[in-house]
Order: C-alpha cells, then sequence, then structure tokens
C-alpha cells in the first residue's frame, strides 16, 4: 500500500471560488439560476447573437420564452423587497452573477426590466409599485446629445468653463400633469419591447429648463405620443434590445413622478449606485464563464505533444483568470454589503465593482479566446462573442474613465 500520509491536499473549490456560509435559500437560488443559465440563457443568447436585432424581437424569438422561464423563477423585485436588506444585500449578487455567466447581454435585458419596479420599491411609492409590477422595463436616461454628461448628475466632470448644451428630451410640469417632449438615444437597453419606462429627463418647473433639476417618471409605453426607433444593431450583446424612445406630447398624471426637481440629483446617484452593482455581478459572471471554458478546453487540447493544461503556462494563465475574477467577485460583494446596509449607498464602491468586473470581463474573455488559439476566433466556438459582450460593458452604465473620474471626485472630499 503506497503510504498516502504525506500527500498535500486536492482541494477543488466551488464555481464561485472561495465562498462559504451561504444560507439554505442563497444555496437553492444559486442552483436554480444557475441551472436557468446553463441550460435557457446560454443557449438563447448564442442563437440570438447570429439574428438579426429585428428577428432577436420577432414573434418568433426565443427571447419571449425565455422572459418567461425567468418570471416562472420568482426573483421579481417585489420578492426581493420581502426580505430584509441584508438578505438582499447578499442574494442580489448572487443571481446576477449567476445571469452573467448564462449570458451578459440576456442578464441585462433582465436587470433593466426590472429596474423601474426596483426603483419603485425603492422609494416606496405604491402606486408605482403596482404600475410596474410584471412589466418589462427599460431606463431611458442617455441622450443623443448627452451620453457621460447626463450621467454627471453633479457636473463633477464638467470641463471649466465647458457647457453641456441643451436637453433632447424635457419635462413640463403643468397643473397636475406632466408633459413628455424629445427623445433618449438608441442606446435604451429594451427600448423597443419595453412595457413601461423610468425616464430620466431635464424638467421646467415653471422657471425654465433646468437639466440639474430634472424628473423621474415611470412612463407606460403604450400612452399615445410615444414610439420608439429601430432595433439597434452592434458589434457585442446582440441578444439585448436597445433602441430610441421618442415623446410627442406624452401627457400624465403627477402620480407617475417617482423623484422630482430638488430629488433628481440624488435619483440619478441612486440609480447609478445600483446599475453598477449590478454590472459588478453580472461581469463577474461573465468572466467566470470564459474561463471555465478555457479551463474545459485545456483538459481537451492537445499541443506540444501534451494537454495544453500541462503546460506551465497553461497553469499561470488560467491562475491569472482566476485571481482576477476572485478579485472581482469579492470587491462586488462588499460594494453590496456596504450600499445596502448604510444609511445611503456609496457610488464609490459601485463604480469600482463595475469597473473591475468589465475590465476583468474583457481580459478574462481575450485570454480564454487565446487558450482556445484559431478556434476561439471562429464563430464555431463561443469566445469570440463573450469577448464581443464583454467590450461592450466598458461603455455601459457610463463610461469606465468617465465614471472612475467621479469616483475620483468623491475620494478626494475630505469632508462630507
Ligand atoms: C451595451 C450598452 C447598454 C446601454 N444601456 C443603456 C440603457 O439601458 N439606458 C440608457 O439610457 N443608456 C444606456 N447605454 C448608454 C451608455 O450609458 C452611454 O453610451 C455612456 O454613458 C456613454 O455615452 P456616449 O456613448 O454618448 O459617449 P460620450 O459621452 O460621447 O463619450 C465619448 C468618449 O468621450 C469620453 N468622455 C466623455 N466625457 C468625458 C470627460 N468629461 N472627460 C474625459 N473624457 C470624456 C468617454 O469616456 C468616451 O470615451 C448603454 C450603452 C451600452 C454600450
Amino acid at each position: 500500500m503506497p503510504d498516502n500520509s504525506n500527500h498535500s491536499p486536492n482541494v477543488i473549490l466551488p464555481p464561485t471560488g472561495g465562498e462559504v456560509g451561504l444560507t439554505e435559500l442563497e444555496l437553492a437560488v444559486q442552483d436554480s439560476v444557475r441551472r436557468f443559465a446553463r441550460e435557457v440563457l446560454r443557449p438563447v443568447g448564442q442563437e440570438l447573437d447570429k439574428m438579426t436585432p429585428e428577428e432577436v424581437i420577432g414573434e418568433n424569438s426565443p427571447y419571449w420564452s425565455m422572459l418567461g422561464q425567468f418570471a416562472e423563477l420568482g426573483l421579481a423585485p417585489s420578492a426581493l423587497f420581502e426580505m430584509t436588506q441584508k438578505e438582499r444585500s447578499r442574494l442580489i449578487p448572487i443571481i446576477y452573477e449567476e445571469l452573467g455567466y448564462g449570458d451578459s447581454g440576456l442578464a441585462i435585458s433582465l436587470g433593466a426590466g426590472s429596474l423601474a419596479s426596483l426603483m419603485a420599491h425603492r422609494y416606496g411609492n405604491q402606486t408605482l409599485i403596482e404600475l410596474t409590477e410584471g412589466k418589462l422595463g427599460c431606463w431611458a436616461i442617455t441622450e443623443p446629445d448627452h451620453g457621460s454628461d447626463i450621467l454627471d448628475y453633479n457636473r463633477q466632470n464638467q470641463y471649466p468653463g465647458g457647457y453641456y448644451g441643451q436637453p433632447n428630451c424635457t419635462v413640463t410640469f403643468n397643473g397636475d400633469d406632466l408633459i413628455i417632449n424629445g427623445q433618449k438615444s438608441a442606446w435604451v437597453s429594451n427600448g423597443v419591447i419595453a412595457d413601461v419606462a423610468i425616464l430620466y429627463a431635464a424638467c421646467d418647473n415653471g422657471d425654465g429648463i433646468n437639466t440639474r433639476k430634472g424628473a423621474v417618471i415611470i412612463v407606460p409605453m403604450d400612452q399615445p405620443g410615444v414610439s420608439r426607433g429601430k432595433p439597434l444593431d452592434k458589434v457585442g450583446q446582440r441578444a439585448l434590445n436597445q433602441g430610441e424612445v421618442y415623446f410627442d406630447n406624452v401627457r400624465l398624471s403627477k402620480a407617475h413622478l417617482l423623484a422630482g426637481p430638488n430629488d433628481y440629483e440624488k435619483a440619478t446617484y441612486d440609480i447609478l449606485a445600483e446599475a453598477n452593482a449590478v454590472m459588478g455581478s453580472v461581469f463577474t459572471g461573465q468572466a467566470r464563464a470564459a474561463y471555465e471554458l478555457a479551463v474545459q478546453y485545456s483538459n481537451e487540447r492537445k499541443a506540444g505533444g501534451t494537454l495544453l493544461k500541462n503546460h506551465q503556462y497553461t497553469k499561470l494563465r488560467l491562475f491569472e483568470m482566476f485571481r482576477q475574477i476572485e478579485a472581482s467577485r469579492a470587491l462586488n460583494l462588499r460594494a453590496y454589503r456596504y450600499n445596502y446596509n448604510a444609511s445611503e449607498p456609496a457610488i464609490q464602491l459601485s463604480i469600482a465593482s463595475k469597473v473591475t468586473a468589465t475590465q476583468t470581463a474583457l481580459d478574462v474573455c481575450s485570454e480564454a479566446l487565446q487558450v482556445f488559439g484559431g478556434n476561439g476566433l471562429t464563430r464555431e466556438y463561443p469566445l469570440e462573442k463573450m469577448w464581443r459582450d464583454a467590450r461592450a460593458s466598458l461603455i455601459e452604465d457610463g463610461c469606465n474613465e468617465v465614471l472612475g473620474m467621479k469616483a475620483g471626485s468623491y475620494l478626494t472630499q475630505l469632508e462630507a
């Protein structure tokens, strides 16, 4: 009998790395979302990627059955808001990492889809909770002439003496009514298919248009005067529908107002802090998916007379991917833990997580593609799509460099 007493342990980590102490509920949700990610999101995302933007949202598109299957998981904001803040802070990143592991573009469609409802819950507005319940949402903030600018709610990034110019979309307060005119850009995720929009727009509260004192409005997308552009054709996240939303004298009662002019900056801060944290989870998951495929391939492909995995450089390459993903996840969980448990979220933590996760996803997808060699470049294998999907994330929900400057502005304040 060989003496094994001096053998070192061979620890095989779970898919989400050095994670311990998940509750039974967390393990159950992680398991069911992971199965949904593998069996539904990944294959549907790959199919949609090869379709035209029109086909992606066509009547026979698998997108719609995916949406129905996701609803069956019972993870809508109404269910999440039955939990404590602490429970939500732990469960949401688990859910979005698994969704991103399946398909990042579809994960963003589901995330953007629930944002209107989530914010209505967050602000405790019962009317708007009911209006958004079970509806596919979109977040309409970017305008044709205002991308980075409109996310700069408090003008921290404005060039001295620079001027952000006229808004492309405005809300006018008229007695008990809100009147919306103008357009949002082609980048609105779910813009062509959403049932409701959470609209962020400059407003005229009786004393002229003020871009810093805007309004946040929940807009039912079947309202007279609302129309949409054509679905956007783009290089990554092709499964994610995007398109313009137009408003022509759209009249709504003030009951649709989620945040008024005095709360506009804070509301932009809040949604950006939320969306950037979601991005942190989704792209940690996307990186993990590429890493897993690279490990798998290195166990199958031979080069230099042996399996790829036996080459020292492959081991180092895979370790570097693993290290970055672990760091990205740890930061994301930390951002959620702080932001959901403190009296105010710290946007700099959400931004740190978004920037780290998206750059990690791009780097890891690129390295994983390299592990696949020439195969990685072909559409027969999943890596080229993942790499394209990850590339889009460096611009999505704010360009990383612009977000970084914003976070830096908070970090350099010595006093609150
Ligand atoms: C996949 C995807 C999904 C998206 N989803 C949504 C959505 O759901 N809803 C929505 O409303 N929008 C959405 N967007 C839009 C996104 O928020 C914008 O694209 C982003 O904020 C950047 O705006 P822009 O594209 O107009 O670039 P610009 O603002 O024109 O920036 C162009 C370049 O200039 C740089 N730059 C800008 N300002 C400064 C500055 N002050 N100093 C130095 N450099 C600067 C930027 O970093 C960038 O490199 C999405 C975008 C993508 C790619």
